[in-house]
């Protein structure tokens, strides 16, 4: 359920102008609280649908930025979501201009985001790259280091007959690379972001890891379930809000599928490295990040943090922080509602109404001032 009203917006500010000026360390009224940090996810937190980016958020990025002035100093954070299919660059710029501060590089985290440390050994090699409208994934691919990313396009370009039931379309015709994979040893799948062909992906996927040193159209014995053919995927979502009422299916219900239909052929369970929320990788990646940012701000990169992640979800953001020993506030603007008395299944460390409520919360515990 949503809850906004545009009496509790002017209530929110008038809170967040109170307690901005309290923080403002020139005043000396509250100490600066060095160890806080915030991670935020976006959907369901920041924004909601594509475009409606909520106004307690804009608030509360500007305060924490420090951009308009009221803290002597900004409290570091950073914006961690299992959406992605753009490269980092890209998506930060977007980002920006809608939430209205400027983000730096170590301030936004997607799901294939570590894979950009992840994929160094791979920088050479040839890969094959899923997900995301048109060739997106392989321009991230590319923004990571990765010199021969494919993308099931390159494949069907190549032979029709390994997917015949949907045609290249012209304008993938257009960017389709071409490539001779009986010659191309294909060393790992990255699922980078949501597929718009399940089929196709599922059978290329499979005739990937079945290959014999990553040959399409070869098939070695399957002594184990470790496959010579690595498989990572960056999204573990079963479902995803978008601006139709009802869930939709999302990453993790397509690895899923692939794990049912691997089985079904193989007789072994689907080898594979998870990353994003609520798996560790991404919760390691995202602390390195936010100790990366009090770097490039000339703050000791080293200091213990009190990390507080913001999220809507019980199952993602409120898991991941609590096994990561980070604090954790969910809020009821997204997937989550209370409404009739649900309990979340991950607990939380509180719950709050929205983004601007949990941060002026999260400062009142750090420093000990009820506002
Ligand atoms: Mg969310």
């Amino acid at each position: 359920m949503l809850r906004t009203s545009t009496r509790r917006v002017t209530s929110s500010l008038s809170r967040t102008v109170v307690f901005a000026r309290c923080l403002n360390t020139q005043s000396g009224a509250v100490p600066f609280p060095e160890k806080l940090a915030f991670a935020f996810d976006i959907d369901g937190v920041l924004k909601q649908g594509h475009h409606n980016v909520l106004p307690e958020a804009k608030r509360v990025l500007q305060l924490l930025s420090g951009g308009d002035g009221r803290l002597s100093k900004p409290i570091p954070f950073l914006l961690i979501t299992n959406g992605g299919g753009v490269p980092d660059e890209e998506r930060r710029a977007a980002l920006s201009s809608e939430l209205g501060v400027q983000l730096g590089p170590d301030q936004l985290v997607q799901s294939h985001t570590p894979l950009r440390d992840y994929v160094k050994p791979y920088r050479e090699k040839p890969v094959l790259v899923i997900g995301g409208a048109g060739e997106s994934c392989r321009r991230v691919a590319e923004s990571y280091g990765l010199k021969h990313a494919y993308i099931p396009q390159d494949v069907i370009k190549w032979k029709p007959a390994i997917w015949d039931r949907t045609a290249l379309t012209e304008e993938e015709e257009a960017f389709a690379r071409p490539a001779d994979f009986s010659q191309i040893p294909l060393s790992a799948v990255f699922v980078m972001h949501d597929t718009h062909d399940w089929g196709r992906d599922i059978a290329l996927i499979l005739d990937t890891l079945s290959a014999k040193d990553g040959i399409l159209g070869t098939k070695r014995e399957h002594k184990s379930d470790q496959g010579e053919v690595e498989l990572v995927l960056s999204n573990a979502d079963v479902e995803w809000r978008s601006d139709w009422p009802i869930p939709r299916l999302g990453q993790g219900a397509f690895r899923l599928s692939l794990e049912a239909v691997y089985k079904a052929t193989t007789g072994l369970e689907l080898p594979y490295k998870q990353f994003g929320k609520p798996f560790k990788a991404t919760y390691d990646f995202s602390e390195l990040s936010l100790r990366r940012y009090l770097s490039s701000v000339g703050r000791n990169p080293d200091i213990p943090l009190n990390v507080y992640m913001v999220g809507d979800n019980p199952a993602s953001d409120i898991a991941g922080a609590n096994a990561h020993g980070w604090s954790s506030i969910l809020v009821r603007t997204g997937v989550f509602s209370d409404e009739n008395g649900e309990t979340p299944e991950h607990k939380p460390t509180v719950i709050m109404d929205d983004v601007e409520k949990g941060v002026e919360w999260a400062i009142r515990r750090e420093t000990g001032r009820i506002l």
